[in-house]
């Protein structure tokens, strides 16, 4: 309702064209969720409903962007979560936890008049690593456990029909429960974007900026291979704090090869701590 719209109003949401060098893993999303929009048809001829996407891939790559965007695609409240949230010393409440963020996406579906609830979980391993191997700890099976019960519980025919799109870049970790059909059972690769995907993201991210006339994308694209979707955002940041420390109106491309090195020195942009 109006409410709804006033709250998010000025928060712009993230489609698929915000995101480049993806094509082929937007095309596979999309793909699944086509199919999901579909769930007369679904429903009709008793096809078992698709209830988890993985998004798999090296950090920084867009998997948020891409669960983003697949709510705005499948006009669905967003809800978003890590694993990592999930993890507790005391019994059971990470499973409560777990309980809570499926209410919570039921409610905030209701809440905006949306039939369609994306629970987000990034670093999905963290709660979903293989029980009994990298964990000793009793509470991640229970939490675990939970997350099961709450997505084998889920119907075509729900009030509100909940996806959840799941992120991790250590797949092999994950309990192969969770990997079993109906649950997160189609899987999307987000991989370090190639040459031609790098001049995209750069294009993105340089849309809202003034580049001087001597500004060569392709170059640029050249000049930083490995990098993610991440790392060149923030290389294009980095080249405009450097040009206005100048006192130069315009980003030149000096100040991107300058902003490429301190992008490299800075090392991994992973926001996680690494263990
Ligand atoms: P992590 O695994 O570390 O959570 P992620 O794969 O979820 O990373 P995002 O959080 O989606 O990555 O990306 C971080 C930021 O990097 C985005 O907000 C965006 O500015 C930029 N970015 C990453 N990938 C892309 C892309 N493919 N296109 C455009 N921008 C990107």
């Amino acid at each position: 309702g109006n409410f709804a719209a006033v709250k998010f109003a000025g928060r712009r949401e993230v489609t698929f064209d915000d995101i480049g060098g993806q094509s082929f893993a937007i095309q596979e999303l999309k793909e699944a969720l086509d199919f999901i929009k579909n769930h007369q048809d679904i429903k009709r001829l008793g096809i078992r409903p698709l209830k988890g996407i993985l998004l798999t891939g090296p950090p920084g790559t867009g998997k948020t962007l891409m669960a983003k965007a697949a709510a705005c695609y499948t006009d669905a409240a967003f809800i978003s979560s890590s694993g990592s949230e999930f993890i507790e010393m005391y019994a059971g409440v990470g499973a409560q936890r777990v309980r809570k963020l499926f209410q919570k996406a039921r409610e905030s579906a209701l809440r905006a008049g949306k039939r369609n609830a994306l629970i987000f979980i990034d670093e999905i391993e963290i709660l979903g690593g293989k029980r009994g191997k990298t964990t000793s700890h009793l509470e991640y099976d229970q939490t675990l456990n939970q997350l099961l019960v709450e997505m084998d519980g889920l119907k075509v025919d729900d009030q509100v029909r909940i996806l959840l799109v799941a992120a991790t870049n250590r797949a092999d970790m994950l309990d192969p429960a969770l990997l079993r059909p109906g649950r997160f059972d189609r899987c999307v690769k987000v991989d370090l974007p190639d040459k031609e995907g790098r001049i995209e993201i750069l294009k993105l991210h340089t849309r809202n900026k003034p580049l001087a006339g001597d500004v060569k994308l392709d170059l640029i694209a050249k000049e930083t291979f490995g990098f993610s979707g991440a790392h060149l955002e923030s290389l294009a940041n980095e080249a405009a704090i450097l040009a206005m420390r100048e006192g130069c109106r315009e980003i030149s491309q000096r100040h991107f090869n300058e902003s490429i090195d301190k992008v490299m020195m800075g090392g991994k942009l992973d926001k996680r701590p690494s263990e």
